[in-house]
């Protein structure tokens, strides 16, 4: 994909730089008509201001800042003259020969400044997006068979995992591995030396980088004043709690399968645009790209985005006029609204805002600079979004946001015919763990089993919290046995997950219901129609003895 996209990159800066010569050559040749007619000439300065409002922006960001330069001097040197709209009043006489002079070389610099750019990709290959690569756990645990239990467990969450069964070993795959978090066994520690100590011990002298997560037999005051002093981001005391541990885990590494943040770009210039899209698409973004304005509101609608780009100056409708109808909406409120103009005037960058919007992106712009603004402005939006739509148990999405993704999601499987499955999860008998158990037992099943839908689970799929301890999947291109092998693959490793309370362990189980959306299907799909499919299908597993996964009733 990322190869694509960079094919289709390097084609259109081919295009953008093919396209200036003659976009250049046919301006010379009105400016050189110049000097004739007072009315001809207001309306051909005007249009010259326009281009070279615009090239200023796109020449910059094709990797020409140069030409950029030139162009806007010509911009500033035609808005002395008052020429920055077409509607301009005419001109008292026709311009003198002098100025009509000064443009047309203008003119001649910049077509000597269109070259092909040496390679428009070179900024990306530093910042290459992130890989989807599991996280890689070392566990250094001299009873090995403990060590394998808690590995499988953790592998069954989706994390890589090594396993070394002595100190002398663990150093050599801590170099060699280079994990993103080390699971100690503190008896390994207990012999004469502190933590510290073997610490340093494992990675000759120095202590590692790499964080620390320690397993141990006792929970007495000295030791645990030993572990908050050692560099150690958590500690577990055996028999291990996997799902606790597990939960700490994700918290520190902050896994987060999130969806790609969402980027929609408003600009009547085409090929900018469309130069933004493959920038910030090759930065892992999901970006679309509305070029007639009016557009905008059914394109929001349907792609939700985290950030809007909107052009300053488009025809028919100027981006703050835009960005004040998008605010008329209340359910829009928090999306932030970026302005990308090459206006660098304080005053209308000024007066832009204090109609809508949140803030300026000058053109021309570096493509790491546009991804960076962006990104952390998405993630801003996101946290925002998230914080009313998540639960707080889980952090998955709360009942109404997950009802509401599905029907984005139904709707763009049958714009793009694909198969689509729900899946409807509910713990079995989730009563008796409370009670026997308690209320804080139940929420660490809970959570055990959204941690390990959310870690299974691809980035495109999504996972709510429908209920109590009710979940919804949305697994997009997914068939029927496609979907039922993951959820069952899932529902295996749920049931050989152990729960530890006041010292007795405990499995639990889930049943599963999954519904279908064909792809080629054509007929009106709808959210409550899937969802009442799915949860039939979840009451036949039910009946038929819990812990399974179920089909829907064929029709
Ligand atoms: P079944 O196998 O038929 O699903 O049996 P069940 O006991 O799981 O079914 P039921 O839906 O009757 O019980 C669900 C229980 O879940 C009741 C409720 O007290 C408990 N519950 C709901 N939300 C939470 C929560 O956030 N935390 C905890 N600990 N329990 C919860
Ligand atoms: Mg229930
Ligand atoms: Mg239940």
């Amino acid at each position: 994909m990322s190869d694509e996209l960079r094919e289709q990159l390097r084609n259109l800066h081919k295009s953008y730089v093919a396209s200036l010569g003659p976009e250049l050559m046919s301006l010379r040749h009105k400016a050189e008509c110049l000097g004739q007619d007072a009315g001809e000439d207001a309306q051909l300065l005007g249009e010259l201001y326009l281009s070279m409002h615009r090239l200023t922006g796109s020449a910059g960001s094709f990797g020409l800042p140069a030409l950029s330069d030139r162009a806007r001097a010509l911009e500033h040197f035609l808005a002395d003259m008052g020429c920055e709209s077409v509607t301009a009043s005419e001109l008292a006489k026709p311009l003198a020969q002098d100025q009509c002079q000064l443009i047309v070389d203008a003119l001649k610099g910049m077509s000597r400044e269109v070259k092909p750019v040496d390679d428009p990709l070179a900024v990306f290959e530093a910042s290459e997006a992130a890989s989807q690569e599991n996280y890689q756990l070392l566990i250094i645990d001299e009873n090995v068979k403990v060590g394998k239990s808690m590995a499988s467990a953790l592998e069954s969450f989706g994390y890589d995992v090594a396993l070394s069964p002595t100190i002398a070993d663990g150093a050599v795959q801590l170099q060699n591995l280079a994990p993103d978090v080390m699971i100690l066994g503190h008896s390994l520690t207990l012999a004469q030396q502190s933590i510290d100590e073997t610490l340093r011990q494992l990675n000759s002298g120095e202590l590692p980088e790499v964080p620390v997560m320690l397993v141990g037999e006792s929970k007495d005051f000295h030791t645990l004043l030993e572990v908050v002093r050692a560099p150690v981001i958590g500690y577990f005391q055996r028999p291990v709690d996997m799902p606790r541990l597990q939960n700490r885990l994700e918290r520190f590494l902050n896994v987060r399968r999130g969806v790609p943040y969402r980027i929609l770009i408003i600009d009547d210039d085409r090929m900018l645009a469309r130069r933004y899209e493959l920038v910030l698409k090759l930065a892992g973004m999901d970006v679309s790209v509305v070029s007639e304005v009016e557009r905008s509101l059914e394109v929001i609608a349907s792609f939700h985005p985290d950030v809007i780009l909107v052009d300053l100056n488009m025809p028919g409708c100027s981006g703050p006029e835009l960005a004040r109808i998008i605010r008329l909406h209340d359910e829009w409120l928090r999306i932030p609204i970026l302005y990308v103009s090459s206006e660098t005037d304080l005053d209308v960058q000024n007066d832009a805002l204090s109609q809508a919007g949140d803030d300026f992106v000058t053109k021309p712009i570096s493509d790491d600079s546009l991804t960076a603004t962006l990104r952390a402005r998405a993630a801003r939006s996101r946290e925002l979004s998230e914080a009313i739509t998540r639960d707080s148990l889980t952090g998955l999405i709360k009942h109404a946001a997950i009802k509401e993704q599905l029907e984005i999601e139904i709707a763009r499987a049958q714009r793009q015919s694909y198969a689509l499955a729900v899946v409807m999860i509910d713990i079995d008998h989730f009563k008796k763990v409370n009670d026997t158990y308690g209320h804080a037992s139940g929420d660490l099943v809970i959570r055990a089993l959204a941690n390990l839908l959310r870690q299974r689970l691809r980035r495109t799929d999504f996972v709510g919290r429908y209920g109590g301890e009710e979940f919804v999947v949305i697994l997009p291109q997914c068939d029927h046995l496609e979907a039922f092998k993951r959820i069952d693959a899932i529902r295996c490793d749920f049931a050989e997950l152990s729960f530890q309370d006041s010292g007795r362990s405990h499995r639990e189980t889930f049943s599963a219901g999954v519904a279908c959306l064909a792809a080629n299907n054509r007929r009106e799909a709808d959210v409550e129609t899937l969802l009442e499919q799915a949860d039939a299908a979840l009451y036949d597993a039910k009946s038929a003895g819990r812990n399974q996964v179920q089909p829907e009733k064929a029709n």
